[in-house]
C-alpha cells in the first residue's frame, strides 16, 4: 500500500495533487473521470482518513447516486418485473 499504486490508471499521489483543481472544476473531463474512478476503486484512498479520507468519502456518496442514473433505474426496474 503506498502512494505510488496505480488505480484506474493514476496514482494515490497523482490524484492528491489534482485535488485541489478537481475543487475548483479545473480538470479536463477526462483527468476528472480518472480522478473520480480511482477514488472510487482505491482502498488507499479510503484509508487516509483526516481531511483526506473525509473528502474522499464525500466524493463517492456524490458518485453513488449517478452510477444508477434514472434511465438506467427504469431499464433495471423493467427487467426485474419481467423476471418475475
Ligand atoms: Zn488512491
Amino acid at each position: 500500500m503506498s502512494l505510488d499504486d496505480r488505480v484506474a490508471g493514476i496514482s494515490c499521489r497523482e490524484v492528491l495533487a489534482q485535488l485541489g483543481d478537481y475543487q475548483d472544476g479545473g480538470l479536463a473531463a477526462n483527468a476528472r473521470a480518472a480522478l473520480e474512478a480511482h477514488v472510487g476503486a482505491c482502498a488507499n484512498c479510503a484509508a487516509f482518513g483526516g481531511a483526506y479520507g473525509g473528502l474522499v468519502a464525500r466524493l463517492r456518496e456524490r458518485l453513488t447516486p449517478r452510477d444508477l442514473d434514472a434511465e438506467r433505474a427504469a431499464r433495471l426496474a423493467a427487467r426485474l418485473a419481467q423476471d418475475e
